[in-house]
């Protein structure tokens, strides 16, 4: 008889209750309860809080002043609240923390190196590795980058989404559990970002990291999100969420043509309106008052 245990005998054992409760995993990052507030006494953020699970795609949307920066400072351990806590896989999170992984805007590569030694460089600093695992590892990343055949260039030899993408080889070089990805194709033309955005998603299929990726731009917020988070203007915290149920594995081609697409990103623009407004109601109480009568405060 064989030693594997079939369905039904698994209802004849006697199992504590507690084991048989299925728990529900405990979030990757979770942001509890923070207030911060800058030297000079400008608020950000008062009593606020946010999750994700692990493995999952968040994207955090709203306007310039909203905290964005703010938040990713805290997040990474450099600045701390003064009230509530950051976690990172249920611990503090701090500088020296090397399950997070940033990826930011400009991909800020040393000019003077070549692909491949830009990758490596990360992993001479932070990774117990030879030097020939540094370079097998760096090309790892530059191949899931699709960046092998030009490992020997240097940046000024690439184009701007190669160079962002040597920048997320860089990053995911170090193997991080969460990633924060802070408007990392902003400056892209409209084409290579959308090539960038299936790239993302490609890779993070394959490595199924946390990220929590910061944009303004709401089509790139549904287009790879799991779970939107809209930002009010500080010190507003969150404004609202939005949980994306668009197919996966997503491509421009089919997925931005969706009907669904277009609902979440008509319904994230009146979200953003939303926000502008109740900003702009803010600074002129003569607006406060309009709005107010039309019921949008
Ligand atoms: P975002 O990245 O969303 O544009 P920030 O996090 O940069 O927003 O800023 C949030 C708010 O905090 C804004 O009102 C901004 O003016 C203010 N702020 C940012 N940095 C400082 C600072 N060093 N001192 C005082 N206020 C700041």
């Amino acid at each position: 008889m064989s030693g594997n245990l079939i369905l039904s005998d698994l209802t004849t054992l006697a199992m504590p209750e507690t084991f048989l409760r299925v728990q529900p995993p405990a979030d990757a990052l979770s942001v509890e309860q923070i207030s911060f507030s800058y030297p000079n006494g400008h608020r950000v953020f008062s009593a606020f809080s946010l999750s994700a699970a692990p493995g999952e795609f968040v994207a955090i949307l709203g306007p310039s002043g909203c905290g964005k920066s703010t938040l990713l400072n805290l997040l990474s351990g450099f600045v701390q609240p003064q009230a509530g806590q950051i976690r990172l896989n249920q611990a503090t999170v701090s500088p020296e923390r090397s399950e997070l992984g940033y990826v930011f805007q400009a991909p800020q590569l040393f000019p003077w190196l070549t692909a491949l030694e830009n990758v490596r460089f990360g992993l001479r600093m932070a990774a117990d590795l030879s030097e020939s695992q540094q370079r097998e590892r760096a090309l790892q990343y530059l191949r899931l980058v699709g960046l092998e055949q030009a490992a020997q260039r240097l940046p000024h030899q690439l184009s701007g989404g190669m160079q962002q993408r040597v920048s997320l080889a860089r990053t995911l070089a170090l193997e991080p559990e969460v990633l924060l990805m802070d408007e990392p194709f902003a400056a892209l033309d409209a084409i290579s970002r959308n090539h960038m955005n299936e790239e993302t998603l490609r890779i993070w299929a394959e490595l199924g990291q946390t990220v929590l990726f910061i944009t303004h731009d709401i089509d790139e917020a549904v287009f790879l999100a799991d779970r939107v988070i809209v930002l009010n203007i500080a010190p507003g915290g969150i404004h609202s969420e939005l949980k994306i149920q668009l197919p996966r594995p997503r491509s421009n081609l089919k997925t931005r043509r969706l009907p669904a697409f277009l609902d979440y990103r008509n319904e994230l623009m009146e979200r953003i309106s939303q926000v502008m407004a109740l900003s702009e109601a803010r600074v002129s109480p003569s607006l406060s008052r309009v709005l107010e009568t039309e019921s949008i405060l």
